[in-house]
């Protein structure tokens, strides 16, 4: 009946300790096998009440969210974003591939004026997040990049923007390697950034 639902974990595209020495393994094992399962397993809780949404895509359900009855709705905005949210992440890193290169490279120089300038853009965001959130490289409708802040689980999606890479700030991203921080782990994200990943969103 549905292509979806239930939804699954999606693997990462390394090993656990694929990231070290940037991201290290017991964060990534953690971080993925407990927390991002926590989300999937929460998500399919919440659409089991609800059969005639279960055919619809993760991407649909974060796109459309205002469609849903307040009760699904308030379980998606946390769990399908949180789902979402950590699939773009865990995607978007990688040893290797980590050059800005081609159309996205044009763009955030257009956009931005330089890959630093971009960088240090994104570091302050990500490190000016009060609590738990992200911050976004996200495009709009007319392909237009801009950097955001969320909180929470928010999906770029429901906003009605794409997100082309996600930098997850909630604490057990990176308390287990940096503690308090949060600078440190910022900088070593942007070191890992699968930029491939990244051209491909935005060209999708
Ligand atoms: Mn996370």
């Amino acid at each position: 009946m549905s292509k979806n639902y239930k939804f699954k974990l999606k693997e990462i595209p390394y090993p656990i300790d694929g990231l070290e020495p940037y991201i290290d393994a017991a964060t990534i094992d953690l971080h993925h096998n407990k927390h991002h399962q926590a989300y999937v397993d929460n998500l399919n809780k919440a659409l089991d009440n609800y059969p005639e949404y279960q055919d619809w895509s993760l991407e649909k359900l974060l796109t459309d969210i205002n469609e849903l009855p307040d009760k699904l709705r308030i379980e998606v905005e946390k769990h399908g974003g949180g789902v979402h949210n950590h699939d773009v992440y865990f995607a978007g890193m990688s040893i290797g591939n980590n050059e800005p290169k081609g159309k996205l490279l044009e763009a955030i120089n257009e956009e931005f004026g330089s890959i630093d300038e971009f960088k240090d853009k994104l570091k302050k965001a990500a490190a000016g997040i009060f609590g738990s959130g992200y911050a976004f490289l996200v495009k709009d409708k007319d392909n237009k990049l801009s950097i955001i802040q969320t909180s929470n689980q928010h999906s770029p999606l429901s906003f009605g923007l794409t997100p082309i890479i996600a930098l997850d700030v909630w604490e057990h991203s990176y308390y287990l390697k940096f503690q308090n921080k949060r600078a440190d782990y910022i900088d070593n994200f942007i070191k890992v950034i699968n930029w491939d990943a990244a051209l491909d969103r935005y060209l999708a």
